[in-house]
């Protein structure tokens, strides 16, 4: 096994096999297979490439580098948009794995890969961000996202849409795999490598919700609660710009439920009832507070509710 520092690990990836010729595609083999290397091809991203490999080879492209002993444990194929059952099954029995793209599918408009179905036959799929010129990013939770929207938009019924714990395990352990890391990274436990903290305070995707987490009196009870007891420090939001408003304490679940004007219905949202009788205007949350004011100079505390002034 080739390790440069044990953080990298070469594999081989001739990108599409319609554009290698046939030596050059076993020459990869032997290469990867040499030296225990991973191997990695796009197979059936778009339909045309699925397609025209039955007039050229007489069979998928899948069969065709299966006969010659490219498809095995080692190798897996990227994107799969478009492979029919023989061939998942065909992945399946090889213990070969499937690298899901859904961001660059969507980009391209080259389909959405069947994960449901792979997932059924016993294939690991890892899920991948491609290019970032052709999914626009390259972040991991990005792509976790649009692999979890995009089963939804496949016809199935809901409960075979992905679960939020099947596209973590793809996103890690199936990603790992993959690159044939899954002895090291992938998974949260003993010998395994991670950096889970930097990666959380780091995450734009945790942003919007560190407000409340970290506020002055904890995270409230309506997140989940392996977030609540999550250990893991969250961005400090005075120091990112943001105001946490001071509440009271919340003492069940309905205190994050959106709440009620309790004297009058008729109120503008985020507005006083002084404002609308022309006495007043007075912002009534803090995101009204310009940033770096100080809401204490305010005669109110601010309240995240809406309130009638007396
Ligand atoms: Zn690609």
């Amino acid at each position: 096994m080739v390790t440069l520092g044990g953080r990298l690990r070469l594999g081989i990836a001739p990108t599409i096999p319609h554009h290698c010729t046939k030596e050059f595609m076993l020459a990869c083999r032997d290469v990867a297979r040499e030296h225990g290397l991973v191997m990695q091809t796009h197979v059936g991203e778009a339909k045309y490439q699925a397609a025209s490999s039955f007039p050229v080879f007489g069979m998928s492209m899948t069969k065709t580098m299966d006969s010659v002993g490219i498809v095995g444990p080692w190798f897996s194929a990227a994107h799969a948009v478009w492979l029919d059952d023989e061939d998942m099954r065909l992945l399946a029995v090889r213990g070969a794995q499937v690298a899901h793209n859904p961001g660059a599918n969507l980009r391209l408009g080259s389909g959405i890969a069947p994960a449901r179905e792979y997932l059924r036959h016993g294939v690991m799929v890892g899920i991948g961000t491609d290019g970032c010129h052709c999914s626009d990013n390259q972040n991991m939770f990005e792509a976790m996202r649009a692999a979890s929207f995009v089963s939804r938009a496949r016809g199935l019924p809901p409960d075979e849409w992905l679960s939020t714990g099947e596209v973590l395990q793809m996103a890690t352990e199936g990603s790992a795999r993959v690159l044939g890391f899954q002895d090291r990274i992938g998974r949260i436990t003993k010998g395994y490598k991670a950096s889970l903290p930097s990666n959380l305070r780091r995450s734009k995707t945790f942003g919007p919700r560190a407000p409340s987490v970290s506020g002055p009196h904890g995270p409230p009870p309506c997140l989940p609660s392996r977030l609540r007891r999550s250990r893991f420090p969250l961005p400090n939001p005075s120091a990112a710009g943001w105001r946490s408003t001071p509440t009271a304490r919340p003492t069940s679940n309905r205190a994050c439920a959106p709440r009620a004007a309790s004297t009058s219905t008729a109120t503008p949202r985020g507005w006083s009832a002084g404002a609308r009788r022309g006495t007043r205007a007075s912002p009534v949350t803090s995101s009204r507070t310009p940033r770096g004011g100080d809401a204490r100079q305010n005669k109110k505390p601010p309240s995240a509710g809406l309130e009638v002034d007396p």
